[in-house]
């Protein structure tokens, strides 16, 4: 294989065979093909997409990059939850627990963040001490005694969307439908599950940015999800402002775990118990959205899923008991709006990229990342705002930062006459 000959092919548009894709990619993973040829590949397909073939053909050599789980000998029913990313979303921590309880076995693999969208890896191992990376037999045993376990992609699982997922990240080459099917459907593949939600999001602070696009992304996964066997349910919802209370690494977490004490916001927990829905309908455990809302409801008022949570966490070597104050950051500024009126817009892929900005560690040459930096919203859309109140708190331990995006900060929202809150789901 000669890989500038594969790319000049896909530059082109020339369709590329299994076995192409196959020596391109596994020849990644094997360090034959560097960097740089797969950051042009990655940028041809996001130019020139790829075929119905050729996308399960490279979900296919992504699976089999790595190890596949196998649960044949669990009576439950073994499901999961996958976002297509945004800004504020941390449903995955609040969802695992919950399915958890309710008796579904969730193996996850989760990312680190993706371009301007947080990463479920990123936040949790905020917590002094937490494992993501382990054994696929510990993993398993995680996921039995505890109901759910989350890891990163590794050596063993999804070597090849591990690697590539960070170069999609670094070179603006993540909203592709075959790529991002690829890196999904590879993780959710390799986990030997039966059921899947898929959280598709739309909006300025997605990947799709249309519900058409969307469309074509959810149609796609789905189709992927079949010819594995995997029942996959699709639920569309909004990005066009940031989910929930706060964006960042530790206070998402902190978030999260206010919502399964009970007191998560509206919007977060709307979006929650809809996916979480829809894996209690495909399990059978209830029949109908309603029952599954309120046994969702009923695991969390009980204490129990807070309980799983703390279970599992502590499982994977999490302590929590000085999560808070480890976490508790130095700085914090308050943005005021300009004028009077109310938040017609806001623009959510600044604000994560913002987000990127302030969690950016002291010492420039560190890969490390800020756990305490954050941005709270005070203030969404169809909100009223005036100059005394603040819209956002941004919150970090390196202060300069916070005094370089201020400014930018505030420009992310339009204050205008009226509007209405947004639709959740879509
Ligand atoms: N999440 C992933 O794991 N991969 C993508 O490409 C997008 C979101």
């Amino acid at each position: 294989m000669i890989p500038a000959n594969l790319i000049s092919k896909k530059r082109d548009g020339i369709i590329l065979n299994k076995d192409e894709i196959n020596s391109f990619f596994n020849g990644y993973v094997l360090g034959r093909v560097s960097d740089a040829e797969m950051s042009a590949m990655l940028m041809a397909i996001y130019f020139n997409g790829m075929n119905e073939d050729e996308t399960f053909s490279l979900v296919d050599i992504m699976v089999h990059s790595g190890s596949v789980l196998n649960f044949d000998d669990s009576k439950n029913l073994i499901g999961d939850k996958h976002s297509t990313g945004g800004v504020g979303d941390k449903v995955s921590l609040i969802l695992a627990p919950v399915m958890a309880s309710a008796g579904i076995k969730v193996p996850m693999i989760a990312g680190r963040s993706l371009a301007y969208t947080g990463g479920t890896i990123d936040k949790l191992e905020s917590i002094p001490g937490f494992q993501s990376h382990t054994d696929l037999s510990t993993f398993k045993k995680w996921v039995t005694n505890n109901g759910y376990a989350i890891i990163a992609q590794s050596k063993e699982i999804c070597p090849a969307d591990k690697l590539i997922y960070s170069l999609r990240s670094k070179t603006g080459t993540v909203p592709s439908v075959p790529l991002i099917c690829g890196s999904i459907m590879s993780k959710k593949i390799a986990e030997g599950i039966s059921g899947l939600v898929l959280d598709i999001k739309i909006g300025n602070g997605a990947f799709m940015k249309t519900k058409k696009q969307a469309n074509e992304l959810g149609k796609w996964m789905t189709k992927i999800g079949t010819a594995f066997d995997i029942r996959t349910d699709v639920v569309y919802t909004n990005m066009n402002q940031p989910l929930g209370r706060f964006a960042g690494l530790s206070c998402e977490i902190a978030e999260a775990i206010d919502c399964l004490k009970g007191n998560g916001p509206d919007d977060l927990m709307a979006v929650t118990l809809e996916l979480g829905s829809k894996l209690l309908i495909q399990s059978k455990i209830v029949k109908n959205k309603n029952d599954a809302i309120a046994i969702q409801n009923e695991i969390i008022h009980s204490g129990n899923a807070l309980q799983t949570f703390n279970e599992s966490v502590k499982s994977q070597g999490g302590v929590l008991e000085n999560f808070y104050s480890l976490n508790k950051p130095k700085y914090e500024k308050f943005i005021y709006p300009s004028k009077q009126g109310t938040i017609t817009r806001m623009d959510t892929e600044s604000i994560g990229w913002i987000l990127v900005e302030i969690s950016k560690d002291k010492n420039k040459n560190s890969n490390h990342i800020d756990y305490s930096a954050g941005i709270e919203f005070l203030k969404k859309i169809g909100d009223t705002v005036d100059p005394t109140e603040p819209m956002f708190r941004m919150f970090n331990s390196n202060e300069n930062l916070l005094d370089d995006w201020e400014k930018s900060l505030e420009a992310t929202t339009i204050i205008g006459k009226s509007s209405n809150k947004i639709d959740l789901i879509l």
